[in-house]
């Protein structure tokens, strides 16, 4: 068993292949089925007034946005933008345009890295590597 820190709430917690401590799945879940009933009855609310409706601060409404748990249809201009451009976009961390750019830029820094982790892995297993072998898979998967 080893230790992943919550991308959250940013807490040591046990295993886990979510990224996330249980706490925060289940506040986040929480979060996401109040939003999903709010939007069936007013389809197209931005950020703003979901989180005035709902109690879910701003904050955490972006914060769904951005790891693909929550899309808006009406994402208010600007809440999240591209974390390398700056662009507005409407879920996720990275516009279409950066996320194919990165594609091409990914693979080689993943294979890379893969190559060191391996090194690393036959000498010792250290939490570090672990985070790192996470962090990639993370960004991977948007
Ligand atoms: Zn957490
Ligand atoms: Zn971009």
């Amino acid at each position: 068993m080893g230790f992943e820190y919550c991308r959250k709430c940013r807490k040591a917690y046990i295993n886990g292949s979510s990224g996330y401590c249980l706490s925060c799945i289940e506040e986040m879940d929480e979060s996401v089925k109040i939003i999903r009933e709010y939007l069936e009855k007013h389809p197209g609310a931005t950020v703003a007034e979901i989180s005035k409706n709902t109690e879910v601060s701003k904050k955490d409404i972006v914060f769904l946005l951005r790891d693909d748990r929550l899309v808006l249809e009406n994402a208010d201009e600007g809440v999240i933008t591209c974390d390398r451009c700056g662009k507005s976009i409407r879920s996720g961390r990275y516009c279409k345009e950066c996320l194919s750019h990165m594609g091409t830029m990914f693979n080689s820094v993943s294979n890379e890295l893969k190559a060191k982790q391996d090194e690393l892995n036959g000498k010792n297993r250290g939490d570090k590597v672990n985070m790192r072998g996470n962090k990639m898979r993370i960004s991977n998967r948007t």
